[in-house]
């Protein structure tokens, strides 16, 4: 529910905000060369998916 924003305290605000994080969620490090790159996604880099070269370079 909204409330207006002189009801919430500093405190209370700061301890919502811990879980705003700088990186990007779904980011994992790629098997085969160790970049970060989007989960379930092909890797920029080296352009493998599941181990497998799906992009040719
Ligand atoms: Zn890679």
């Amino acid at each position: 529910m909204a409330v207006p924003f002189r009801r919430t305290s500093k405190m209370k605000k700061r301890t919502r905000r811990t879980h705003f994080k700088l990186q990007v969620p779904g980011m994992v490090e790629c098997p085969n060369c160790g970049e970060m790159k989007l989960s379930h996604r092909v890797c920029k880099a080296c352009g493998t998916y599941k181990g497998n070269d799906v992009v040719s370079k």
